[in-house]
């Protein structure tokens, strides 16, 4: 009889993003995070994803990593304890992102692309992700093979290439089956920038692997996020996490907490004297 497999070992992440100070809802996203690893047993890893230049700031990966601590978090692999990586910073990372742009773009799944924002912003009637996101309208998409795809891929952003129609699904442990359809709730996305920097989607993907999460667990705003990942999942060949995707935290107008929510940040709260206790009061 075949013996069961055994599952691996439960890794989970903390991944802030340094462009400012961390606020409430990041910290009740990453309190579920740090709650659901202890009670596996697991492993809770700390990455910081500094790869946007001008607005990550050291200063502010500093202030996250003493908030945290100051709130009560505790990692066990990342900045201020190590671990078996070179390099917990995204910045420090780029070797990975980069074998994974040649494997797809080996593979032919991405393409250049000229266009800019603006322009894809007037491309008639352009319609946006849930996101946000402008569904990008293939202006660049059949220019291949052409001289763009000689270009370094410093000179262009590459885009993954979503086979219109195909429908991305899974089950979120939280939020249940979710069903996406590539070309009408999102479109060809960047995995590479033309300033030679890897995009969020492409970046996150390869720690999550290489660093052998097993769970990733984020705001529900990025769950469309989580759809276009698992195309690169698959066209990497590399096994997807599972996903729990967590409520955002609102203010009192009901707007979704952003680092603009200064009163919010926790470090305000505790300049202003708040117990950690208290700022967790309601998160057990
Ligand atoms: N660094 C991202 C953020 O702060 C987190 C992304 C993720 O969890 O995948 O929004």
């Amino acid at each position: 009889m075949a013996t069961p497999a055994i599952p691996p070992p439960y890794r989970g992440r903390l991944a802030p993003s340094p462009t400012g100070h961390l606020h409430l809802g990041h910290a009740r996203t990453f309190w579920t995070a740090q709650q659901r690893a202890r009670r596996q047993n697991g492993t809770l890893i700390l990455r910081m994803e500094d790869l946007d230049g001008p607005r990550c700031k050291p200063e502010f990966a500093r202030a996250a990593l003493d908030d945290l601590k100051w709130l009560g978090f505790e990692w066990s692999e990342g900045p201020d304890c190590g671990g078996p990586f070179a390099s917990y910073n995204q910045s420090e990372r780029m070797i990975h992102y980069r074998a994974a742009f040649d494997l797809l773009k080996a593979g032919g799944f991405i393409y250049p692309c000229a266009c800019s924002r603006k322009d894809i912003q007037q491309a008639i009637a352009a319609p946006h992700a849930e996101d946000g996101e402008p569904i990008y309208p293939g202006t660049c998409r059949n220019k291949v093979p052409s001289t763009l795809n000689r270009q370094p891929s410093t000179q262009a952003n590459w885009r993954f290439r979503v086979m219109d129609g195909e429908v991305v699904e899974f089950v979120d442990a939280r939020c249940g089956p979710q069903r996406f359809v590539a070309g009408r709730d999102f479109g060809d996305f960047p995995v590479w920038r033309h300033d030679d920097l890897p995009s969020y989607q492409l970046a996150v993907v390869m720690d999550d692997a290489v660093m052998k999460i097993t769970e990733v667990v984020r705001g529900e705003d990025l769950l469309l996020s989580t759809a276009r990942q698992l195309l690169l999942y698959r066209a990497l060949n590399l096994t997807p996490p599972a996903f729990y995707h967590c409520p955002l935290m609102r203010d009192e107008k009901g707007e979704r907490l952003a680092k603009r929510h200064d009163a919010l940040s926790l470090r305000t709260l505790r300049e202003h004297g708040a117990a950690p206790e208290e700022v967790r009061r309601e998160w057990d």
